[in-house]
């Protein structure tokens, strides 16, 4: 598995600075989001060390298909209700112009009853 020594997501991927966990396997962890923007908002990041979503390759796909396809599983979890009136919003920042603070790739699952913070 490949880390940066100096990512923070590495690190907390790899239990060294401590998470709220939600999910982890072999290839996947997930988090719950420090400064969370809405009532259920965790992270889902490959536990090699993925910049950004454009330094992604093909060989990455099955990876990102698999983060995706957990995400509706997570997100009832943590709590987001089910079927048209509830649901959940996936983001992933890419770069600074897309806002992404964290350069390893991650997918913000966010849900709850609004209003949210953002
Ligand atoms: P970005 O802007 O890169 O898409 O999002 C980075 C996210 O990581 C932000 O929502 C921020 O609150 C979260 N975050 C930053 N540092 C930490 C941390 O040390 N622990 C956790 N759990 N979340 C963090
Ligand atoms: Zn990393």
């Amino acid at each position: 598995m490949s880390h940066d020594p100096n990512c923070l997501f590495c690190k907390i991927s790899q239990g060294l600075i401590p998470s709220q966990k939600v999910y982890e396997d072999e290839e996947i962890y997930a988090f719950k989001d420090i400064n969370p923007a809405a009532p259920v908002h965790f992270l889902v990041i490959p536990k090699k060390h993925i910049p950004m979503l454009e330094s992604a390759e093909s060989i990455d796909a099955p990876l990102l298909g698999r983060m995706m396809e957990l995400a509706p599983r997570l997100a009832k979890e943590q709590g987001c209700r089910p079927g048209k009136d509830g649901g959940f919003r996936l983001m992933v920042n890419n770069g600074a112009d897309g806002g992404q603070e964290v350069y390893h790739l991650h997918l913000h699952v966010m849900g709850g009853p609004r209003p949210w913070k953002k």
